[in-house]
């Protein structure tokens, strides 16, 4: 398949696992980082009520007056809510705790599941010209991570190399094939990328080599180490690239990123 049959514009990716902790922000965070650095410019919206992609970006609680809850359950339209950040090239639609309620206040709207979707298909999007929009999902296969998957193009895992690692698995990929059914029929699996992946680890090795083996070339190249920079930059509210270019966490942030520019380009939609 090639990349013509998607429309013109970016691609969007969900980064999703209903399991907190696992790494979908600091995946969201230092992959976006990464695109930028290879030259994308990328959208990143924040769809957790705990903010932690905000957060971990350098936005302020008192500069998220507009966020995703706005774009969702106020009318508010895609440029206003959308925020430039320190790095060049890369944008940001930042959450707050308000985005807590929005699972319920979504209930009774008869679009529930396409609000994120129609708001990122707005005709001013042509004006940004992004490449790519990631989206941060909540630990929960709740109406929020729905509406991302609703919207996105495809769904990234982030896998903690732990034990039960795969076990949360069954149901992600179940509510990927109703997505499917509910009307994203083309939504596909960007791929799975192993985080906090220990080497020295016996544990994490087979958490590798189940992963392989059951999931095959789903499961990318590229792991992420355990690596204690990578945890110390949200505090720096920068993204690891920026706090320690050369440390082995912004490397492999680089090479995963790497990885989904060489997929896009084929076209493994
Ligand atoms: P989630 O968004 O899935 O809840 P986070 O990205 O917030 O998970 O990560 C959970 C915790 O693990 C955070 O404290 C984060 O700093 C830490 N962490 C994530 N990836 C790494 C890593 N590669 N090395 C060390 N710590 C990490
Ligand atoms: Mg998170």
């Amino acid at each position: 398949m090639s990349d013509l049959s998607r429309p013109k514009g970016p691609k969007i990716i969900a980064v999703a696992n209903q399991k907190g902790g696992v790494g979908k922000t600091t995946t969201t965070i230092n992959l976006a980082a990464a695109l930028v650095e290879l030259g994308k410019r990328v959208l990143l919206v924040d769809l957790d009520p705990q903010g932690n992609a905000s957060t971990g970006l350098g936005v302020d609680l008192e500069d998220r007056e507009f966020t995703t809850y706005e774009l969702l359950l106020e009318d508010l339209d895609l440029q206003d809510v959308i925020q430039e950040t320190d790095y060049d090239g890369l944008c940001i639609v930042p959450a707050t705790v308000d985005l807590s309620s929005a699972d319920i206040e979504l209930m009774s709207n008869e679009k529930r599941s396409f609000l994120l979707h129609d708001a990122l298909r707005q005709v001013q999007m042509d004006s940004f010209e992004f490449d790519f929009i990631l989206i941060d999902c909540p630990p929960s296969l709740n109406l929020l991570t729905v509406n991302a998957m609703i919207a996105a193009h495809s769904v990234l895992v982030p896998l903690q190399s732990e034990f039960f690692a795969l076990e949360g698995l069954s149901q992600l990929m179940m509510t990927i094939r109703e997505v499917r059914q509910a009307g994203n029929k083309d939504l596909g699996i960007e791929g799975i990328v192993l985080t906090m992946y220990d080497r020295r680890n016996n544990l994490s090795q087979q958490v590798e080599s189940d992963a392989r083996g059951n999931l095959g070339d789903l499961v990318f190249k590229t792991v992420i180490p355990r690596n204690v920079r990578v945890s110390e930059a949200p505090s720096y509210a920068m993204p690891v690239l920026a706090y320690d270019s050369s440390s082995k966490g912004a490397v492999a942030y680089r090479a995963l990123a790497k990885e989904i520019l060489k997929i896009n380009k084929v076209g493994n939609l």
